[in-house]
């Protein structure tokens, strides 16, 4: 297999770090390097980055990322690397380190921390909605809407999960769906300012994973869902205040990336290109992409459905 990287998310722990979709423990994870060890092998994250510079990397050569700056990747992950002796690449959006609370993570962490599975959220989000400005517009969107016929590439979602989506993308869009789900969490006692040390890392943290030696490199400030719908001043103004920041952080100047949500165009390149950036990563394994910005990465949810295939 072409190398690659693989990329984690969401950890949790038996503590503050609550279960979530695709969440996994201290353990699973250890398991997990464990199963890729079989038969690929782990680069130290400035391996990585060496050889790839060089264009010796091999086959079945892989490496470990991490984005979004998450406090459970710091607290649940970063041990068990340190154990095991294994760098990793560490994508950091900064807008959270200036204390800016992004509406993304806090929207996930309050479905699954308020509700005992996503139906109850759903159902709980849709009852909401017929209380809103918007309720007949929802209703004619949904009159003719058949749910198995949206994201269909998908086949894992369920009804309802294609439903929100379909509300939330296409109907509301997201300035009025924030607008909604931060009512929601209003009448919830939802309290915003507690939550940015629990769902991020402080600057601390991330100055923590620099001096261990692994590599922190940039992931945008504000973490857009889609980078590529910007004009290129916006482009420009994301990747430079995300390179300003992790800079006065880290005290160097970071030279490697993963692009928000796999979402990136021409300007995009043009703006890491003027950063000096030398490498970047999206977010699948598609083939076809060959520059330096667009290594692949599988997702770590992948890895666990090879590893129950194998009964690992
Ligand atoms: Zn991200």
């Amino acid at each position: 297999m072409k190398p690659h990287g693989i990329m984690f998310h969401h950890f949790h722990d038996d503590g503050m770090h609550i279960r979530g979709q695709g969440s996994i423990s201290a353990e699973k994870f250890e398991q997990m390097i464990c199963f890729l060890q079989k038969d690929k092998t782990i680069l130290s994250a400035a391996e990585w980055f060496y050889r790839a510079q060089k264009n010796q990397l091999r086959n079945n050569e892989i490496c470990i990322t991490f984005d979004d700056n998450l406090k459970c990747q710091f607290d649940i992950a970063f041990p068990v690397l340190e154990s095991l002796n294994i760098t990793a690449f560490w994508f950091v959006y900064t807008s959270p380190l200036i204390g800016i609370i992004e509406k993304l993570e806090v929207f996930r962490y309050f479905r699954f921390k308020y509700f005992e599975d996503i139906d109850k959220f759903y159902h709980s989000f849709f009852n909401y909605l017929n209380q809103t400005e918007y309720k007949n517009e929802i209703i004619a969107a949904l009159s003719g809407f058949v749910p198995n016929r949206y994201l269909s590439d998908f086949p894992f979602y369920t009804e309802n999960d294609r439903t929100f989506r379909y509300l939330r993308d296409c109907v509301l869009k997201p300035d009025r769906f924030n607008k909604v789900m931060e009512q929601m969490l209003k009448d919830y006692n939802v309290e915003l300012s507690s939550l940015k040390d629990l769902l991020w890392m402080n600057e601390k943290d991330v100055r923590m994973l620099n001096t261990k030696g692994h590599i922190v490199g940039l992931h945008t400030h504000t973490h857009p869902t889609s980078t590529a719908s910007l004009s290129k001043i916006e482009q420009i103004q994301e990747y430079q205040t995300n390179m300003d920041e992790l800079t006065r952080i880290i005290g160097n100047k970071p030279y490697v990336m993963s692009h928000p949500c796999n979402s990136y165009n021409e300007d995009t390149i043009d703006v890491l290109k003027e950063l000096k950036v030398q490498l970047g990563f999206r977010s699948n394994m598609k083939d076809g992409f060959h520059s330096k910005f667009e290594y692949p990465r599988e997702d770590h949810s992948n890895i666990l459905k090879q590893m129950e295939l194998n009964g690992f």
